[in-house]
């Protein structure tokens, strides 16, 4: 069966970046979703031998500032409906922000579950800001560079439970 995964976060997390990991190279064409939006991108793709669907979300970044609470809420709650898994991405290097902890009031109430990403942990610079995940209350956070492709093997024995 195919894990329907969604990537969830506030912009420049490194949401894309991991999608286009996950998705590879041969995967590289995206379908767009006729008539719904240009807020998520689509793709197949693979982690070892799991099969994932994986869904990308967007669209904040061009947002106006008042509106980009609303906008937010309204675009991770349609991709959480559809999703068997969210990752939930902060950025490790700069730690939980206030808008990361928006994310994580609207994950926690929803009944998907969750898994707490923290990305750009290569090296020694995200150390602090995996601790600081651990506090997001969406349980044990897992190390990552999207860039890097590192922690890959971790994602995977994150998302097997779900599968
Ligand atoms: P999005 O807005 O959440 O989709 O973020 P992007 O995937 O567009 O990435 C935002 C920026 O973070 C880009 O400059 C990426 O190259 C960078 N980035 C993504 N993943 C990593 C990572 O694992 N480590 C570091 N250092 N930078 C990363
Ligand atoms: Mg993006």
């Amino acid at each position: 069966t195919t894990l329907t995964v969604a990537i969830i976060g506030r912009p420049n997390v490194g949401k894309s970046t991991l999608f286009n990991r996950l998705a590879g190279r041969r995967l590289a064409i995206v379908h767009d979703q006729p008539g719904v939006t240009r807020d998520r991108r689509f793709a197949d793709g693979r982690l070892g031998d799991m099969a994932l669907r994986i869904v990308d979300t967007a669209g904040l970044e061009e947002a106006p500032a008042d509106a980009l609470e609303g906008r937010m809420r309204q675009q991770t709650e349609r991709a959480l409906a559809e999703a068997d898994v969210a990752l939930m991405l902060i950025d490790a290097r700069a730690g939980v922000t206030p808008l990361d902890e928006h994310f994580a009031q609207i994950l926690r109430v929803s009944p998907t579950p969750v898994i707490v990403v923290a990305n750009k942990c290569e090296g020694r610079a995200g150390q602090g800001g995996l601790m600081d995940a651990y506090g997001l209350g969406l349980g044990d956070p897992v190390p990552l560079s999207a860039e890097h492709g590192d922690g890959l093997a971790l994602l995977y024995e994150a998302l097997l439970p779900h599968e």
